[in-house]
């Protein structure tokens, strides 16, 4: 097998495991309970909860534990949005964002609010001079992708903090779930950003949401405050600790691994192009973890099923699979619907084996000879 799909999912570092193995066999009492047990576990979290917060350059209150990025996304958009309500109810958000964002806008939608896209341009940045005219007085949330998961395309935070900052009923959401460990963070003027250890290394069945201290959030789960008053239940500890050390071990050695991933992603792209039926969809200046291709001709879904029958794992957007509906993210970012139906998208970490790529480019080659009409 040759597994070209990082973005989706990564595998667990070992040192993590054993990590979360040794805080859930010595911690066992309920990190809320008041008792001996209980107390044991809750110190574990407080330490765990400051190494991460110092790893990020925040406050350990201003952290919140989820299950993943997608119900980090969920609380952040709609506990921003609903806490913010008596301010206004529009919101802002791009054509990049993830399904777990936009199902969380559409949620809102429903409920009253009105939800509009900035324009993007062709390198995938937000369109400032749009979303300066689209400001309103009641725009309570700007929820942006730092790094979108199917193209890779970078959203530089700064300049949209600063223009925010003339708007203070404006929150600013970030999901950089496909950022962490491959960019440096910039939590300057944000006050929410959601990301998941499993896109780096970590487990799966945890995510954290970073919300700034005195940023009314309204909580999504109710049934008691527990560790945090934002996320009821019994804090997951040592899912927490194997966030911690992957967090630890993705910022510590980031240049290096990033390294890593650029010289995978330039190989990849000059074999490819290559092809005259090929075009690169992500930007010149995406995350090279990720590289979204269209060759003409062959649907997205079609050219990841032959690839999948040759037993190669790459992404094609699940919305694509649904006949017709191409890609929204490489729709808006290319302005070409067919291309966008023939996007498919391959990601590398610095784990992925270089004799995997020249394998992957033979099957790539015989798939091509296949399937270009
Ligand atoms: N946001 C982005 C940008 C993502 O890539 C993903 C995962 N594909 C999510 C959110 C959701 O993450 P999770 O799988 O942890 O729910």
């Amino acid at each position: 097998m040759i597994y070209l799909d990082d973005t989706a999912n990564t595998p667990v570092d070992p040192a993590v495991l054993a990590a979360f193995c040794a805080a859930e066999t010595r911690y066992f009492g309920n990190p809320n309970a008041d008792h001996p047990a209980g107390q044991a576990a809750r110190a574990a979290l407080a330490r765990t909860t400051e190494a991460i917060a110092r790893l990020l350059g925040v406050q350990p209150g201003e952290i919140i534990y989820t299950s993943g990025a997608t119900e980090a996304n969920d609380l952040a958009v709609k506990g921003l949005a609903q806490a913010a309500a008596p301010a206004g109810r529009h919101i802002l958000t791009t054509a990049l964002s993830h399904a777990s964002v936009r199902g969380a806008l559409d949620a809102l939608r429903q409920a009253g609010d009105t939800v509009e896209r900035v324009p993007v341009g062709a390198d995938g940045k937000i369109d400032l001079a749009a979303l300066r005219r689209m400001l309103r007085a009641d725009t309570v949330l700007l929820s942006v992708c730092a790094v979108d998961s199917e193209l890779g395309a970078v959203q530089p935070i700064e300049p949209l903090a600063d223009l925010l900052s003339a708007y203070p009923n404006c929150r600013l959401h970030v999901d950089a779930t496909q950022a962490v460990g491959k960019l440096p963070l910039t939590l300057a003027g944000v006050d929410a950003m959601s990301f998941a250890p499993h896109k780096f290394n970590g487990l799966n069945g945890v995510g954290i949401l970073y919300k700034r201290s005195r940023v009314p959030l309204t909580p999504q789960i109710g049934g008691g405050a527990g560790a945090t008053p934002y996320r009821s239940g019994t804090p997951a500890l040592a899912l927490a600790v194997s966030a911690e050390k992957a967090l630890e071990l993705a910022l510590t050695h980031q240049a290096a691994r990033v390294r890593a991933v650029r010289e995978r992603n330039a190989l990849l792209r000059a074999a490819l192009l290559r092809y005259p039926a090929v075009r690169i969809n992500s930007p010149a200046d995406a995350v090279p973890h990720i590289l979204n291709l269209s060759v003409r001709g062959v649907k997205g879904t079609t050219f990841q099923r032959a690839l999948a029958d040759r037993g190669v794992c790459v992404s094609v957007r699940s919305a694509c699979s649904s006949d017709g509906a191409p890609s929204e993210a490489v729709l808006a970012v290319t302005g070409d619907r067919r291309n966008a139906l023939s996007s498919w998208r391959i990601s590398l970490s610095h784990l992925t084996p270089l004799p995997a790529l020249t394998e992957f480019l033979q099957i790539f080659d015989v798939c091509c000879k296949e399937l270009i009409p």
